[in-house]
């Protein structure tokens, strides 16, 4: 999840005098930021697949995670950010929060006719990263790794696309009136890797696992099944550095194809983070678009214009009133537009869905991940579309449904 998120946790518990209470106050803080607190009754979701019966469909997308944020949420049925697009025989992968290998396993199992074990992950043609949050990428290594066991790069290598690096450390917050102080960096060698470095790291990590298992099992290189890229950036007219222009005005630009999608990307507003992108899947069945983080950003109006599905972040600004009622100093006071001003509030992402033209709304990311359908549904006051409240494993047919 976001710095802000970060800055938000560590003013709240100052606030709240939980510093000096040690580790576990702290956690139970933050947990309480994130909307950790007990569920209110009939806000948990299903956790089933609900809505369309997506082996109707040949193009379809299943929601394998829709909580935002660098957390557990033991009390819910969301798990970590990530998507799943299905075009025929072939899977394409949305980043990858906390648990997205797991699900994506049980996605594939239960939208197989005959789900093999350990060949479950065989139809994992490409996976992006829409930005390097923890949120959207904390079970890369177990995707990779518990992946080799379950068919991954066995027909063809997976391509992994996500953000290169970001070139030169983000701005330290600035807390109006007090000056900043510079931490010192992590790795200032390496400070803001992008995907290729981040995938090496994993790798050097696991040698130990690797060499085993190479060794005494004969198993092929898990190097070898995977090709990883870091996405080239256009030349962008207007930008300067990622510090002044972390989203420029642009236009979508390719990144990826095969036989059954055109994938398109752009980047967003989802400042101190860059790259941070929006992705666009265009098939013969129609076009789905996922929004990464982002506050309302005309980019991706722009990319998602007349999609057939628009997949959107979303985080209750009622939310985050409550998280700092009045009286509320000067920092916090600028914490919270920090917070609104990265991410996108219910009524935003229907402003910018009716913007777009897209037919469909499906709400993801969800902050607090206690948010209920209701007032997920709030999204549809500024939009003519359909509404879908995001939940994981639901699935959501694209385009025409098979003969029977
Ligand atoms: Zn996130
Ligand atoms: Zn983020």
């Amino acid at each position: 999840m976001c710095q802000e998120v970060g800055h938000a946790v560590q003013l709240a518990l100052s606030r709240r005098g939980l510093l000096k209470a040690g580790a576990g106050a702290s956690l139970a803080a933050v947990s309480l930021m994130l909307g950790g607190a007990p569920l209110a009754a009939g806000a948990a979701s299903t956790g089933s697949a609900r809505g369309d019966d997506g082996k109707q469909y040949d193009t379809r997308l299943i929601l394998l995670g829709t909580a935002g944020g660098p957390a557990w949420f033991p009390g819910s049925n969301r798990r970590g950010i990530a998507s799943a697009l299905r075009v025929g025989e072939s899977t394409y992968m949305v980043d990858c929060g906390d648990g997205a290998a797991g699900q994506l396993a049980r996605a594939l199992m239960n939208d197989s006719d005959q789900p093999q074990t350990f060949a479950l992950l065989e139809p994992l043609r490409a996976l992006f990263f829409t930005h390097l949050h923890s949120d959207h990428v904390v079970d890369y290594n177990n995707l990779l790794l518990q992946g080799w066991t379950a068919g991954l790069g066995r027909r063809q290598p997976l391509e992994v696309l996500g953000p290169g690096p970001r070139g030169e450390l983000p701005p330290v917050f600035q807390v109006p009136g007090r000056p900043a102080k510079e931490p010192p960096a992590v790795f200032p060698e390496a400070p803001t890797p992008g995907t290729v470095q981040m995938t090496d790291g994993i790798f050097r990590a696991f040698a130990t696992d690797l060499n085993d298992r190479i060794r005494d099992y004969l198993w092929p290189d898990l190097r070898g099944l995977v090709q990883v890229r870091d996405i080239a950036l256009p030349t962008i007219p207007g930008f300067v550095t990622p510090n002044q222009t972390p989203a420029p005005h642009m236009a979508p630009f390719e990144v990826w194809s095969d036989a059954n999608v055109r994938v398109t990307a752009t980047l967003v507003a989802h400042a101190p983070v860059f790259p941070s992108f929006a992705f666009r899947f265009d098939s013969a069945e129609g076009s789905v678009v996922f929004s990464g983080d982002t506050a309302p950003c005309d980019n991706l109006v722009r990319l998602a214009r007349d999609a057939d599905v628009l997949v959107h972040e979303v985080i209750d600004a009622a939310w985050v009133d409550r998280l700092f009622p009045p009286p509320f100093d000067e920092a916090i006071d600028a914490l919270k537009h920090h917070l609104l001003s990265a991410h996108t509030s219910i009524e935003d992402a229907g402003r910018v869905a009716e913007r777009a033209g897209a037919k469909t709304l499906v709400l993801s990311h969800v902050i607090p991940h206690n948010l209920g359908d209701d007032r997920l549904k709030l999204a549809g006051r500024h939009y003519s579309g359909r509404v879908v409240p995001g939940h994981d494993l639901d699935t959501i047919g694209v385009g025409r449904r098979r003969a029977a």
